[in-house]
């Protein structure tokens, strides 16, 4: 019987974590299963514990249960207890491990795939919904000279920077009138729904990336806006889904796929 392994979400039928799974299980020669889980918007416990019943080993989570799968966990990673959510399920015996390889997805994708150094850099983070919480930590890891984090609800990143301390300033979209950043990551859902975070003009340093967490065919609004700005470099959120899928397959099988293989064969599959 090959291991059972699942995505679970709402919708989940659009994921590619199934794809990328399947790839690195055959470059690793791993004897595993990847699904997809559709689970009722109020019964992800029940869908996540039917599917540990019937040998489940592992889960990634996706919208919107990653708070509630963060509850679900009997055991938490350091990272997934700072972004209070859960993207990686792992059932061991008795342990319902929870991590959140989100963060290290989207570092990964900078240093790996787009040759983008962060310590030292100005960063502004948009958005603070639950990616954006998971990657915080591991962006402050990286030591930039500033991480600047702006809402459109400016009391859930007031509320952010208290609970990460000095290394993280909150400011509204208004407030970066002024300032530039070296690197800029739309982590709001705003390009889901073809909108554009209201960012002012002349963020962009010269040499700017802008990466925008959304990924499919179109170039994004906040992708768009960049391009018009002058940033240096556009990259959509590709790289680090298959990043953070790199982190899950580590976690429950112990190895390293490839992933700038698997990148490229996404890039030429059509969506
Ligand atoms: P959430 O629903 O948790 O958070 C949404 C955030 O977007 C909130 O901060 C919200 O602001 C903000 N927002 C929504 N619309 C607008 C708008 N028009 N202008 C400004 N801000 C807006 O979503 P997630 O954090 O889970 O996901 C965010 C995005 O990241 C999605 O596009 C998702 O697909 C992507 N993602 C990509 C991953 C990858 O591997 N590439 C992994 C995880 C997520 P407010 O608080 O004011 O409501």
């Amino acid at each position: 019987m090959p291991d059972q392994y699942a995505v679970i979400g709402n919708p989940v039928a659009h994921s590619k974590s199934p794809q990328i799974h399947a790839e690195f299980a055959r470059q690793t020669g791993q004897n595993l299963t990847y699904e997809r889980l559709l689970a009722p918007t109020d019964a992800f416990m029940e869908a996540a514990r039917a599917f540990r019943a019937r040998g489940g080993l592992g889960l990634n989570v996706t919208l919107p249960f990653k708070g509630e799968a963060f509850r679900l966990a009997t055991l938490l990673s350091e990272r997934a207890r700072a972004a209070q959510a859960v993207n990686t399920l792992k059932f061991e015996g008795d342990t319902i491990f929870g991590d959140n390889t989100d963060g290290a997805g989207l570092v990964n994708d900078l240093a790996r795939n787009l040759g983008c150094a962060i310590t030292g850099r100005r960063v502004l983070l948009l958005g603070a919904g639950g990616a954006a919480r998971g990657v915080i930590k591991p962006l402050l890891e990286q030591q930039p000279a500033r991480l600047v984090l702006a809402n459109r609800t400016f009391g859930k990143a007031q509320l952010l920077a208290q609970n990460f301390g000095g290394g993280l300033q909150a400011g509204t979209y208004a407030a970066l009138a002024g300032g530039q950043f070296d690197l800029i990551v739309n982590a709001t859902s705003a390009s889901l729904a073809g909108e554009l975070p209201p960012l002012p003009p002349g963020v962009f340093a010269p040499g700017a990336l802008a990466y925008d967490m959304m990924y499919g065919r179109d170039e994004t609004p906040f992708l768009a806006f960049a391009r018009g700005e002058g940033a240096a470099a556009l990259a959509d959120g590709l790289g680090m889904l298959v990043e953070q899928a790199a982190e899950s397959f580590f976690i429950w099988r112990g190895l390293h796929p490839d992933t700038a293989q698997v990148l490229k064969l996404l890039r030429q599959a059509p969506t």
